[in-house]
């Protein structure tokens, strides 16, 4: 009976102090990672969205000086910007990708860093475990865009990591990034993705599960890839729109929560086209702000899923309330 108990508390998590006054047990160390912001939480979370269900996932967090990372504005603006939401000017960046899950599919919007970037990322596959899927359970991936913090995840230890999805991409994309003239012509900061495009892209290429798609194409119903360009040349926003509700899967269409919504000419030193990254954020932001649709962001906290609302000038970002889908 005693030893019963002992065990469901230890389980628990208690410290279990006996008559005696002694402690019983000793807890076992708490591993550092999960001491780490990465481990807080479970690190899903599930909404719904007409007869779908969308499952955001946070791959981990980037170490984002935002001062520098910004521009077209200047850092004491954005040191002042982010002082308004009592913040550094270096910040943890959500990264997050998502699973649309009905009409038969398990979509996956990005893969998250995989082993392609140092530090608290990389953690994808936890999260859907934790979720309940397997990755045999992924139907298709669709990839907003190249760089390896969404698409790093498509491969574990070279290998393809989901055994039964079709990856579907503009094909803008792919061929952007498999252009030896266009590898040529890029600035520095692009480099490392054209390095890293064979390793993620190439298995899934090799055993012909490599899909490109134009602007417009449903990789099934309700779930749709837009074209829209700057962060890079084939960047995509998914479209889910199922009974009356719409989502947009914003990928990289911004990066600063604090500063870009509000001013959304402020580019991202990321972005390939800055001129291109700002009318895409502009046109989809007020095609958003317009129709009431939910967006999901890559870098927004997660999980990412709010509103926007147009306040004459820019917008302002409402997050979804925990839970707001389970009243009935
Ligand atoms: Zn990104």
């Amino acid at each position: 009976m005693r030893l019963s108990h002992a065990l469901c508390a230890a389980a628990l998590g208690a410290v279990l102090v006996p008559a005696t006054g002694a402690i019983a047990q000793t807890p076992a160390p708490i591993p550092d990672h999960q001491q780490m912001g990465t481990a807080r939480s479970a690190g899903f979370y599930v909404m719904r969205v007409g007869r779908f269900k969308v499952v955001a996932l946070l791959d981990g967090l980037q170490t984002m000086p935002f001062d520098k990372q910004l521009v077209r504005t200047t850092p004491a603006h954005v040191r002042d910007r982010m002082a308004d939401y009592f913040l550094p000017t270096t910040v943890p960046l959500s990264t997050n990708a998502f699973l649309i899950k009905g009409e038969g599919r398990r979509i996956l919007v990005d893969t998250g860093a995989g082993g392609f970037i140092d530090g608290k990322v990389g953690l994808l596959q936890q999260r859907l475990a934790a979720a309940g899927y397997k990755p045999e359970d992924i139907t298709d991936i669709i990839l907003t865009h190249f760089h390896f913090d969404h698409a790093g995840g498509l491969v574990k230890n070279g290998a393809i990591a989901f055994p039964n999805a079709m990856l579907q991409v503009s094909r803008i994309e792919a061929e952007h990034w498999f252009s030896p003239a266009a590898r040529a012509a890029a600035a520095a900061n692009q480099q490392p993705t054209f390095q890293a495009a064979p390793k993620m892209i190439g298995p899934y290429r090799a055993a012909g599960k490599l899909q490109m798609r134009d602007d417009g194409y449903a990789v099934a119903p309700g779930v749709t890839m837009l074209l829209r360009p700057g962060h890079t040349p084939g960047s995509v926003v998914v479209k889910l729109d199922s009974d009356g509700q719409t989502m947009l899967f914003m990928g990289d269409l911004l990066h600063s929560e604090e500063v870009q919504f509000a001013e959304t000419g402020v580019a991202f030193a990321f972005d390939e086209n800055k001129n291109n990254a700002v009318t895409s954020r502009r046109r989809t932001f007020a095609e958003a702000a317009d129709k009431g649709s939910w967006l999901a962001f890559a870098h927004v906290s997660f999980p990412g899923i709010g509103h926007i609302r147009s306040d004459g000038q820019g917008y302002r970002w409402m997050p979804t309330q925990y839970g707001v889908d389970a009243i009935e």
